[in-house]
């Protein structure tokens, strides 16, 4: 986009840089565009930055999370301090997540937590990166909380009856980071060795940690 003064006479090119929405139909996406726009032209950010931004957060990855997750597992000291305050202990890890509260919650043999947005899609994206698609789907954002346990299977997380299952709701102000429990016969492994065992859904409680070795 030219930096142009003269009065806003609209002649932007909509096909430039629309990475999502092709034709815009709802109220969110004619704000998002809107918005867009004014910080072009008033030269608050340029395109390259708004598509540098974009780019930055989607090389973010699950990896941070499982790293924080091994840390924890490993390190009993970070594993209270991210109970306790999860925004500065995911920061020794060099994540900043700021704005939102991050609340970690810890999985073990007796109960197993499982992360929903019922209103909309709010992830920890600074620790698991872009959502999948199903998180924001209308089908898991209702189910997750009507029927968590035929969710769980369906993901093929078959829990037993004597696990109390707790399904957290995300909102704009909090996210959630679900600490799996660590898997039997991992006492030997290395952090990151660890850390690969803790695949995403695992973060969100949709399944559990992967147990070592191909081991069921
Ligand atoms: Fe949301």
């Amino acid at each position: 986009m030219s930096t142009h003064t003269h009065d806003h006479d609209h002649d932007h090119d909509h096909t430039t840089f629309q990475p999502d929405i092709k034709d815009p139909s709802q109220e969110w996406e004619f704000l998002e565009i809107a918005l867009r726009e004014l910080l072009i032209e008033k030269q608050i950010l340029s395109a390259r930055e708004i598509a540098d931004e974009m780019e930055a957060w989607e090389r973010k990855s699950p990896e941070a999370g499982a790293r924080v997750v091994a840390r924890a597992w490993c390190d009993d000291g970070f594993r209270q301090r991210l109970l306790a305050d999860a925004n500065s202990a995911v920061a020794e890890l060099g994540v900043e997540i700021e704005s939102v509260e991050l609340i970690a919650v810890e999985n073990t043999a007796d109960l197993h937590h499982m992360v929903v947005c019922t209103l909309c899609s709010c992830y920890p994206r600074g620790l698991l990166g872009v959502p999948p698609l199903w998180y924001k789907s209308f089908e898991y954002r209702s189910r997750a909380v009507r029927e968590p346990r035929a969710v769980l299977a369906e993901f093929g997380t078959e829990l037993a009856d004597s696990v109390e299952v707790r399904v957290l709701d995300s909102t704009a102000d909090c996210r959630h980071l679900v600490i799996p429990a660590r898997p039997a016969g991992t006492e030997g492994l290395s952090e990151d060795a660890l850390a690969a065992l803790v695949g995403r859904d695992s973060l969100i409680g949709t399944a559990l940690a992967r147990a070592p070795h191909g081991e069921a």
